[in-house]
Parts: C-alpha cells; structure tokens; sequence
C-alpha cells in the first residue's frame, strides 16, 4: 500500500467542481490580478478568521518582509526567533537588514523555549516573531509579556497553523500583524504561491496593502516606493473555493492525529508528539521522534510510506548565517532534535487504512 507523504491531487478531486468551476470564472472574467476574486477572499479569510483586515500577498515570505518593513525595521535591528522553523522567518529579517537572534525549542511542543527569550533582548531588539510551528502554537502569554515590558513588536508567523489556537483564542490575533502562507501543501494552500497578512490595525493594515503594491493604493500615485508583491487573481479563487473546507479539513487532521496517538502510542523507540494544555493543535505535520530516525525514514520509504524531516539542519547552523557564529550548544534542543524528528503522513484525505499500514510498519521496525 502506498501512503504518499502528501496528496494534494486528492483533495483537488473532492472539490474539483469548485475549483474548475472558480478557475474558468477567473479567466472568462480576465481577473488575473486584482479584481473580483481577491477582494472577495480577503474579505472572506478576514471574516472566517475573526479579523478587521486581510491583505493578500504573493506568498508567505514576502508577507513577513512587508510586515517588518512597515513596522519600521531595518539596519541596526535585531529581531528575536526560533532556531527550528522554515528559512523565511529569518531570512526576511535578514531582507529589512536587521539582524536575526535564534532561540532555541523548548522540550515538548518544538516552539520557541520562552525562558530563553529575555536573555537575548538587547537595546537594539525591536520585535519578536514567534512561529507556530507544525501548526502548534507558540506559549504567547510569556511572549506577549516580554513585548509589553521591553516595548517590543510582534510578529506571529502563522504559516503552518491556519486557525490553530491558544488559549481559545486563534493565533494570529496576539501580535501587532500575522503572516500566512497559502503554499499547497500547507493546510489552506493555493495551486502556486500565495499568502496573507492579517491585522485589527488599521494604519498598518492600509500601510502593508500599500507596500505590497508598488507603493500605491491607488494606480499611478505612488506615495512610496514598495514591492511587486500581490495576491494572484487565480491563486485567490482556488483559496476562496477551499475556504469553506477549511474547519472541517482542520477537524479531519485533529481526528487522524488523535487515532495516531491512539495506535501508536505502545509502539517502542518513538516519542509522539503532543498538544500543550493552552493548544489546539491544528497538525499541518505530525512529527515523531526517533534515536535512529534515518534507518525508520528507509524503512518506512520501503513500505511506500513518504515521509519528511522538518528541519535537518537548524537554521543557526545553516551556511547562511555562519557569520553570526553559533554552534550547537547555543540551541542544543533544535540541534538535537534535527537528528530524530521525522514527519510522517498527515492530511484531511488520510485514510484508516493507510494509518494502519503507518502503525503495522513502525511496529515491525520496533522489533529488529
Ligand atoms: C511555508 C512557510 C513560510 C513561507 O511561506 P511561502 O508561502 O512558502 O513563502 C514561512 N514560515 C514558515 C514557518 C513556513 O512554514
């Protein structure tokens, strides 16, 4: 049996109406950029999601980029993160020509470990960018406080957790701006690239929108210069057509990660991941963790089971910031997690059957 790591083709044939029907409209309309379709998803994220303003964008780097700019940093800056996430989140900080702080994971959820955080706020910090990372959230009470005391932005990278929230509350909604990405295999995802900002400031929001098309809100009055960097015409139609799926297939993984913790719970050498008191838990990735996590990736791949590792190598210790001189033991959490985590099969088209043929083949590994 084959159980495909993701299956974004299945959850097109489950919709494939909506989506044909909304790409035809967008070209029979010509609404490539701007137009119809965008304002219409904006207006129906922003709602879902319990927000005052939504801005479309060419995808969820650009997205953390804009917002930093319009926050007013840059060169001389320092931004705090987390070792363990995607390049984007620092890379963008890099962009404005701040500089990128890494703190390391805490123990249990992969998030950023927030008794690390104080010891790194410097006169030059300006803002802190949590990341709900494999669509968990970040302890914001902790973070939320420090931003108060330090007199800090924040910036919550919501890329892999789509109505995830804390505390009963939706993250997104904590920081001064959120970024989303729409990638497709994230769990609200575009056939190409897309995202999103959200905010309930309405300066920011008009200053993002504005920045994000080449400084004008309106065509020909460019009161600045800014980027190149919308929301496409076809990418917002497929989204908007998916919305309505959005809390059910958000339902779908809770379910699936429930019954993984159900039949993967005895199986020995493999430490499940798990969902903090103050979370729900959204599960773009379903992340085990393993002491020879190579060996099970080939096992597993021999079975035909896809599996991916988020991340190998933590962003510290990249190439790309070699300058900054970290070594391992600064995040020796992140670092020592890189070698054992491994994401297995998780998306709202996963079937029992292939959940089975997942557990079946960890528990044969489990006995050499
Ligand atoms: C996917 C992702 C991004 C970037 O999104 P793109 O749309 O691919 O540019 C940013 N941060 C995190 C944590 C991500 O997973």
């Amino acid at each position: 049996m084959k159980v495909p790591f993701v299956d974004l083709h299945a959850q097109y044939l489950s919709i494939k109406d909506d989506i044909d029907s909304a790409i035809a409209n967008v070209i029979s309309e010509t609404a490539f950029i701007g137009g119809e379709p965008v304002k219409s998803f904006e207006k129906n994220y922003a709602e879902l999601y319990g927000v005052k303003h939504c801005i479309g964008v060419a995808n969820g780097t650009d997205s953390l980029y804009i917002a930093m700019k319009m926050l007013g940093i840059g060169t001389g800056d320092e931004v705090i993160t987390v070792a363990n996430s995607w390049i984007s989140t620092s890379e963008t900080i890099g962009q404005t020509g701040a500089k990128p702080v890494f703190v390391d994971i805490e123990l249990n959820y992969f998030t950023i470990d927030v008794n690390k955080i104080e010891e790194k706020i410097t006169s030059k910090t300006k803002a802190i960018i949590p990341v709900h990372l494999y669509g968990h959230p970040a302890d914001m009470d902790p973070i939320l406080a420090l931003c108060k005391k330090h007199n800090l932005k924040l910036i919550e990278d919501c890329a892999q957790a789509h109505f995830a929230e804390y505390k009963g509350k939706r993250v997104g909604l904590f920081g001064d701006i959120a970024s989303f990405s729409f990638y497709p295999g994230k769990n609200l995802g575009a056939y190409g690239d897309a995202g999103c900002l959200i905010t309930n400031n309405d300066e920011l929001a008009l200053k993002c929108r504005r920045y994000a098309n080449h400084g004008a809100l309106v065509k020909h009055e460019h009161d600045i210069e800014g980027v190149n960097s919308r929301l496409d015409g076809l990418q917002a139609a497929i989204l908007n057509a998916k919305l309505p799926f959005i809390l059910k297939w958000t339902d779908a993984r809770r379910g699936l990660a429930n019954r993984y913790y159900d039949i993967l719970s005895d199986i020995a050498g493999i430490e499940l991941p798990s969902e903090a008191s103050y979370a729900k838990h959204v599960y773009h990735l379903f992340v085990i963790r393993c002491s020879s996590r190579d060996k099970v990736q080939k096992y597993l791949s021999e079975a035909g089971i896809g599996t991916a590792i988020h991340y190998p190598t933590p962003l510290p210790l990249m190439k790309a910031y070699t300058h900054l001189g970290y070594n391992a033991s600064t995040i020796n959490i992140t670092d020592k997690y890189s070698r054992e985590i491994l994401s297995i099969p998780m998306y709202p088209e996963l079937t029992e059957d292939m959940q089975l043929h997942v557990k079946n083949t960890l528990e044969l590994i489990s006995k050499y």
